[in-house]
C-alpha cells in the first residue's frame, strides 16, 4: 500500500480494456487526460485493464498502442514504456490487490458470497418479475461457510462482495457537472472466483497505487463512483478528483457503440483516410467549445497544443454534442491543406501502396512525381482514401489506361476531330526531346493550355468544357481527374501523345 512520491504535479490515466478494436472513447478520454497533464506539468499514464478474461482479445492491446500513438497521444508511463508503478497491466498486479481485500474483509466492509450463478440468475429474474430493484439479496451476509453450505444454491468457490451500508452517500462533486446524485449501489463483487479483482476494486487500488490525481472517464461510469468513494473511505485513502466526460453520441443522440456505428472503432478513422490532426481537433470539439480569440471571434480549427494550453474543466460541456462526420470531413480538408507537400505525399503513400499504385518504398523518381501529383490534388480531396483513383493514372504504363464507362460517356461525334487537333498541337510543343518534365522545356501547363485553346477551342470552335472532356478521358481514363494541363505537364509529352492516340484509335 504504497505512498511513494511519484513524478508529475498531476497524474492522469486512461484505462482501456483490451476487448477488441479500440473504442473512439479511449482517444477522447486520453486527449482530455493529456491536455490537463501537459498544461500542469503532470504525467499521463496508460493502464491496461484486462481483468475480464472472458472478453480479452489478443491484438487489442497493440491496436490501443498503435492508434493512440498515431494520434500523437503518447503516454509517460505504461505497459510498453514502463515507469515507477510498473506493471501497468492489471493481470500482472494480482498480488497487489490481495492485501486490500484482506483489509476490507477484516474491517467488516466486505464478505464472502457462496451463491451459485444459478441462484443469482433465479434471484434476479424473480426481482424483475416483481418489478423490484435488482441487486444481491445478501443471503451470505454474516454466515460462515458451514452455515451457508447448509442452504441451497451453494457454490464451492466464493466471491468477495462489498457490504454497502444502507445510509451510503451517493452524491459526489464532479469537475465537469458539479454535484451529481448517483443511483444507490448494491453489494458489488470485488473479487471473483478466479482470484481476479473486478473493475471496481482494481480501479481504486490502481488509481491509488499509481498516484492518480484526476480520474477522467465517460458518464457511463457515474453509477460506479459512489462505490469507489466507499472503497477509498474504508481503506483510509484520499480519493482523486473525478471528471465524467459527456458521452459521444451518434446523429440520433444515442451513445455510440461499436455494434451500431463503424466509426466507434478508432481504427476506422485511419482506414478512412482521416488525419490524426483532424480527428484530435474533431474530438476536442465534441466536448469543448471553439477557441475564443482576443477579438471575440471563435476558431474551430486548433492543434492539440493550443487545446492543452487553454484547457479548463469548467469549459467542458456536460451535455456533449452529436457526432457529425460532415464536420470531420471539413476539418480533414482544412488539415490536409495545412500539410507541406512532402508531408502530404508521405501520408498518401500507405493508401497508394495498399492499392498497388506505388511500392511501399518508392524510388526517388516516383516520389518526385508523387509530390507533383499531390500538389494537384491537395485541395481536391476530403480524405486520403480519395487520392488513389486520381493518382493512379500517373503511375500506370501508357498501355494500361482503361477508359471508365462514365469517361467514355463524355465522347461524342466531335471527339475524333478534337483529339486529332490536340495531338497535332501538342506534338508541336518543343520539349527538347525530354519526353518528361524538364524545367527548360516548353512543355508546361501554360504552353499546353495555350496550344490546346488555340487548336481546339479557337481552331475548331468547340466550347472549352466540351473540348477538354475527351482529352481528360484519354490521359487519365477517368471522367474526373486533377487539372488537365498540369496533368499533361507531369505525364510528359510522350505519354500524353501515346494516350491520346490510343483513345483516338478506338473511335
Ligand atoms: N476499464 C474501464 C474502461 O474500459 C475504465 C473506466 C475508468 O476509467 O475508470 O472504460
Amino acid at each position: 500500500m504504497s505512498e511513494k512520491k511519484l513524478p508529475g504535479a498531476v497524474r492522469l490515466r486512461v484505462a482501456p480494456s483490451p476487448t477488441g478494436d479500440p473504442h473512439v472513447g479511449t482517444a477522447y478520454m486520453s486527449m482530455f487526460d493529456l491536455a490537463f497533464a501537459r498544461q500542469r506539468g503532470g504525467r499521463f499514464i496508460l493502464r491496461i485493464e484486462d481483468t475480464d478474461r472472458a472478453r480479452l482479445q489478443a491484438d487489442s492491446e497493440d491496436q490501443i498502442y498503435d492508434t493512440l500513438r498515431w494520434l500523437g497521444l503518447t503516454w509517460d508511463e505504461g505497459p510498453d514504456v514502463g515507469g515507477p508503478c510498473a506493471p501497468y497491466r492489471q493481470s500482472e498486479r494480482l498480488e497487489t490487490y490481495r492485501p486490500y481485500v484482506e483489509r476490507l474483509l477484516a474491517g467488516g466492509h466486505a464478505y464472502h458470497c457462496w451463491c451459485s450463478p444459478e441462484r443469482l440468475t433465479a434471484m434476479r429474474e424473480e426481482q424483475q418479475r416483481r418489478k423490484q430493484p435488482t441487486g444481491y439479496d445478501r443471503l451470505c451476509v454474516g454466515k460462515t461457510r458451514e452455515e451457508r453450505a447448509a442452504l441451497p444454491g451453494f457454490s464451492e468457490h466464493p466471491v468477495v462482495r462489498m457490504r454497502i451500508p444502507d445510509d451510503v452517500q451517493t452524491s459526489f462533486v464532479d469537475l465537469i457537472a458539479g454535484r451529481i446524485d448517483a443511483p444507490m449501489p448494491d453489494d458489488q463483487v470485488i473479487l471473483k472466483t478466479d482470484g481476479f479483482p473486478t473493475y471496481h476494486l482494481a480501479v481504486v487500488v490502481d488509481d491509488h497505487e499509481m498516484g492518480i490525481t484526476h480520474v477522467v472517464r465517460g458518464q457511463e461510469w457515474i453509477s460506479s463512483t459512489p462505490k469507489h468513494l466507499l472503497l477509498y473511505r474504508w481503506l483510509g485513502l484520499t480519493p482523486p478528483a473525478f471528471a465524467h466526460m459527456p458521452l459521444l453520441r451518434d446523429e440520433k443522440k444515442a451513445k455510440i457503440s461499436k455494434r451500431k456505428s463503424p466509426w466507434a472503432r478508432l481504427t476506422w478513422f485511419r482506414e478512412q483516410g482521416y488525419l490524426p490532426e483532424a480527428l484530435v481537433n474533431f474530438l476536442a470539439l465534441q466536448g469543448y467549445p471553439p477557441i475564443l480569440e482576443a477579438d471575440g471571434s471563435e476558431r474551430e480549427v486548433f492543434t492539440f497544443d493550443e487545446f492543452a494550453e487553454r484547457f479548463d474543466w469548467a469549459k467542458v460541456n456536460p451535455a456533449g454534442s452529436m457526432f457529425n462526420l460532415d464536420k470531420l470531413d471539413w476539418l480533414n480538408g482544412v488539415w490536409m491543406r495545412e500539410l507541406d507537400l512532402g508531408d502530404f505525399a508521405s501520408r498518401l503513400l500507405p493508401f497508394l501502396a495498399a492499392e498497388g499504385i506505388l511500392p511501399p518504398n518508392p524510388s526517388l523518381g516516383e516520389l518526385a512525381r508523387l509530390k507533383l501529383v499531390a500538389e494537384l490534388i491537395q485541395t481536391r480531396i476530403a480524405k486520403l482514401t480519395e487520392a488513389a483513383p486520381l493518382v493512379a493514372p500517373f503511375f500506370m504504363g501508357d498501355d494500361m489506361i482503361v477508359i471508365a464507362d462514365d469517361a467514355r460517356g463524355q465522347l461524342d461525334a466531335q471527339s475524333p476531330a478534337v483529339l486529332d487537333a490536340a495531338i497535332k498541337a501538342l506534338g508541336d510543343i518543343d520539349d527538347h526531346g525530354r519526353g518528361v518534365l524538364a524545367s527548360e522545356s516548353d512543355w508546361n501547363a501554360s504552353t499546353i493550355e495555350a496550344a490546346l485553346r488555340a487548336a481546339v477551342v479557337d481552331g475548331l470552335g468547340v466550347k472549352a468544357r466540351v473540348a477538354f472532356g475527351p482529352l481528360r478521358t484519354g490521359v487519365s481514363g477517368q471522367r474526373i481527374s486533377p487539372p488537365l494541363f498540369e496533368s499533361m505537364e507531369i505525364l510528359g509529352k510522350t505519354s500524353t501523345l501515346i494516350r491520346l492516340a490510343a483513345l483516338r484509335s478506338t473511335l
